[in-house]
Order: structure tokens, then C-alpha cells, then sequence
């Protein structure tokens, strides 16, 4: 047993004797119980009275009381927690110190923000990158120091964690990606970077690929037009002939690969426009395409099986989609067999999205391979797009469009048994036509 219970029994015992030697000696029995009970609650009610002044006083150590048994066990106890509790508040205003000073150090702007879109913490980069001041604006609206209604939007967005990117409030050259994540109770972490260094050089690298591709093309047409007049001269050796031959198509290769890369430059520079485009007649286009398909091919080349909805159009820009549907269907032909079957697809999928979909029982493509389909050059077997006439850059181009859509381009695929794309295009871009359902045709 602990020691200040000891104390503390042993004193009710020493009265209790007391009271009984009493009341033998006297015969007073009932004062001889009630006079030791009496003296014990009025102690108690001193102790407690102590007690109570003590902790009014602050429970300062200094002044605990000087007392034994069950009352000093309580104060050592009140001590103790009291002890723990300045140690854990030294321990946690450390913590938000280092956290404050870290936060302070970051070279992004940080902001924390509550419910109400009051500012509860900020750092340097804050004021240098969007000119909120500490001292100037804890506690402000961010909305009522940043009027941008992007921003705006972006704050009261429901996404966990979304990211655009806008003018920076101080300084209008400059570009800023804004972060907003979730975290806390309804608190939200805002981080702002400035990437106008990283948008020059982006900048800069479009517009040399767009000139040098433009200022090559001329001298390019231009020795590709003496190849093909040197092509048709009679008298030349076979063997002169057969190497100019060659010598025209890799000028006519590098003229697509030209041709292409303009295209990519044109289309980074349009970006995404939610309302751009006019209204098209897809199952027209679509029609359009295996018909000029068919022109150009070798006959029988491949069958192309046809399923349009053709009360199906679209708001979109008929060059870009004529583009993107032919790059999908010569990819399909250029990776397939002579003789199988290419299905074509236009209408809403199983998942009920509006796609335009190419699929092939070719040779596929491995899963390590599909994540980078789109990329500029990437190519599977170098040596095989080349054969079939590729330049790497058709599904780059194909994403490109889609992005530039608001869609996105969805690839499955398995080696050695064909591949389906699918252009995946959002629904307000949809437009219902009242005429007969589908076009199903083998072409
Ligand atoms: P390329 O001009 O080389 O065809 P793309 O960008 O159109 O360039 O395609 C990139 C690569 O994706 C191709 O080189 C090929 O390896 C693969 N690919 C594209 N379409 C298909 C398909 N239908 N079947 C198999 N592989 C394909």
C-alpha cells in the first residue's frame, strides 16, 4: 500500500483506539464515538479548504501545502500533471515554431485558409509572388485581396486537390500555378509557384520546332520536286534510278514528318476552348473518311465494317476531327493484316460516352508500351513504323486534338490480337438529330 495511505489509516486508527480507551475509562460512549468522527471532517474541511486555496493561487509549487498522508498525495499528483502539461505546451509551441519556420522558408507562396476563406497562416513567398502581407492581411478573405474569379472558382471547387494556373495579382507578365488541396476541418492549403521561367522556355521551344519545321519545308519541296523530275529522265542506269527513287521517298517522309509537326505546333497554340467549333456531321465525316479511304487503298486491302449513330453530331472543328478519325483508321490499317476486318464505331459506348472507335485484330500492343503511345517519336518497333510509313507523331497529334476537346483518348490492347482507340469526347459537345438510328455497312 502507498505510504500516505499508511499515514492516513494510521490516524483513523490512533482516534478509533482513542475513542474506544475513552469510552471504557468514561462509559461515554456516544461522545466517544461522535467527538473523534467530528475532529476528523473538521480536518478534512481544513485540508480541503487548503486545497482549494492553493489551486486558486495558481498550484504554485512554492506554495503547496506543507501537509502529510492522503492530502500530500493529491498535491503531489496535481504537481505532476502540472508538470506534464508545461512540458507537452513547451513541446507543441516548439513544434508550431518549427512549423511556422519551415512554412516561412518554403519558396512557394503558402496560405492556409479556414471555412470562411480567412487567411490563418502565410510566408514570405505569399507577399513577393501574390502580395498578401502577414501582418497586413491574417484573418482577411482571400477572395476579397485576390479578385480573380478563376481563383475563385478553383477555392470553391469540391475536388480534394485541384490545380490551375493564373495572372500573377502582382506582377500581370507572370504565369502562377495555383494548388488547392483539402485538409483539417474544412481548412484548405493553397500553394502558388511561378513558372514564367518554365512557360518562356515552352514558349521558346514551340516556336523554334513551328519555324525551323516552316523555313525547312521550302528547300525540302524543292529537292523533292528535282528528284522526281531526275526520277523521270530515260536515260539513267537502273541502279542510278533505284537510289533516286529511294532518295524521293525519304524526302517525301521528311516532308510528312514536317507536315506533322506544324500541325502538333498549331494545335498546342489553340489549346483547350470549351466552346470552340461548330456544329459537325460526324456520320457524314465518318462515311467520308472509309470512302477516301477506300480511293487511296489497294482494293480489298482491308475490310472496314461501319456502325454509326447517325443522329449523332458534334461541336468540333471538321479539319481537327477528319485528322484525328484518319490517323486512328491508317494506324489501324498500317498495324494490321492485309484482308481483316477494321471496325469503325461512332455513337455512344457502353459506358455511355460519346467516342469514335478504331479496332483492329492486328498485332497489338504490349502493356508496357501503351501509356507511352502518344508521346512525340515514341514508337514500338522503330523499324516497322517506318516500313509502314510512320513518323511517330499521329497519336501525339490524336491526343492533342482530344485535349484540345476537353476528351481524352482510351487504348486497349493486346499483343498479337488487335487493339481498339477510342476517342472519347465530353457530352456537352453532343448534339441529338432527329433521323434514323444507325448506319451499319462492309465496306
Ligand atoms: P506512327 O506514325 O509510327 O504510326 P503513331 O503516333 O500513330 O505513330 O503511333 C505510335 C505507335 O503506336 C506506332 O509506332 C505503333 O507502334 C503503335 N500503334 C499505333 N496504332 C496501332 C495499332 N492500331 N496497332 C498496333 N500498334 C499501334
Amino acid at each position: 500500500m502507498n505510504n500516505a495511505w499508511t499515514v492516513e489509516i494510521s490516524r483513523i486508527v490512533v482516534l478509533a483506539v482513542a475513542a474506544i480507551l475513552f469510552g471504557i475509562v468514561s462509559g461515554w460512549w456516544v461522545v466517544a464515538i461522535l467527538l473523534p468522527c467530528v475532529i476528523y471532517i473538521v480536518w478534512m474541511l481544513v485540508q480541503i479548504r487548503a486545497l482549494e486555496r492553493w489551486i486558486r493561487l495558481g498550484a504554485k509549487h512554492s506554495l503547496a501545502l506543507d501537509s502529510s498522508g492522503i492530502w500530500q498525495l493529491i498535491v503531489q499528483h496535481i504537481v505532476h500533471a502540472q508538470r506534464k502539461n508545461r512540458e507537452r505546451k513547451q513541446r507543441l509551441s516548439e513544434m508550431a515554431r518549427r512549423f511556422e519556420a519551415t512554412i516561412a522558408a518554403l519558396p512557394d507562396a503558402t496560405l492556409v485558409i479556414n471555412a470562411h476563406c480567412e487567411i490563418e497562416l502565410t510566408n514570405q513567398a505569399a507577399q513577393d509572388i501574390l502580395g498578401i502581407e502577414k501582418k497586413r492581411d491574417l484573418g482577411q478573405r482571400i477572395d476579397n485581396l485576390i479578385r480573380d474569379p478563376q481563383l475563385h472558382e478553383l477555392i470553391e471547387s469540391s475536388e480534394s486537390v485541384a490545380q490551375l494556373d493564373i495572372e500573377s495579382p502582382v506582377d500581370r507578365r507572370k504565369t502562377l500555378t495555383v494548388t488547392c488541396v483539402d485538409f483539417g476541418e474544412s481548412r484548405k492549403l493553397i500553394t502558388a509557384r511561378d513558372i514564367s521561367q518554365r512557360m518562356a522556355v515552352q514558349k521558346l521551344r514551340k516556336a523554334f520546332i513551328a519555324n525551323a519545321s516552316h523555313e525547312l519545308r521550302t528547300p525540302l519541296t524543292v529537292i523533292a520536286g528535282y528528284l522526281e523530275l531526275l526520277e523521270s529522265e530515260p536515260e539513267m542506269s537502273e541502279m542510278v534510278r533505284k537510289q533516286i527513287y529511294n532518295a524521293s521517298q525519304q524526302a517525301a517522309r521528311m516532308r510528312k514528318i514536317l507536315d506533322d509537326l506544324l500541325t502538333l505546333s498549331k494545335l498546342e497554340e489553340k489549346g483547350y476552348d470549351q466552346d470552340s467549333g461548330s456544329l459537325i456531321d460526324m456520320p457524314g465525316l465518318v462515311q467520308k473518311l472509309v470512302a477516301d479511304f477506300q480511293r487511296t487503298k489497294a482494293k480489298g486491302s482491308h475490310k472496314i465494317e461501319i456502325d454509326v449513330d447517325s443522329s449523332i453530331w458534334i461541336r468540333s472543328i471538321e479539319s481537327d476531327l477528319y485528322s484525328l478519325c484518319q490517323n486512328l483508321l491508317s494506324n489501324a490499317v498500317k498495324y494490321s493484316p492485309e484482308g481483316s476486318v477494321i471496325k469503325v464505331y461512332w455513337g455512344l459506348n457502353a459506358a455511355e460516352q460519346l467516342c469514335f472507335e478504331v479496332t483492329d485484330n492486328g498485332e497489338g500492343v504490349a502493356p508496357e508500351h501503351l501509356s507511352r503511345l502518344t508521346e512525340r517519336f515514341y514508337r514500338v518497333n522503330v523499324s516497322r513504323s517506318r516500313q509502314v510509313g510512320g513518323t511517330g507523331l499521329g497519336l501525339s497529334i490524336v491526343k492533342h486534338i482530344l485535349e484540345n476537346h476537353g476528351g481524352y483518348l482510351e487504348i486497349k490492347s493486346e499483343l498479337a490480337q488487335g487493339s481498339t482507340f477510342s476517342a472519347c469526347f465530353p457530352s456537352y459537345r453532343m448534339e441529338k438529330r432527329n433521323v434514323a438510328k444507325t448506319i451499319n455497312n462492309v465496306v
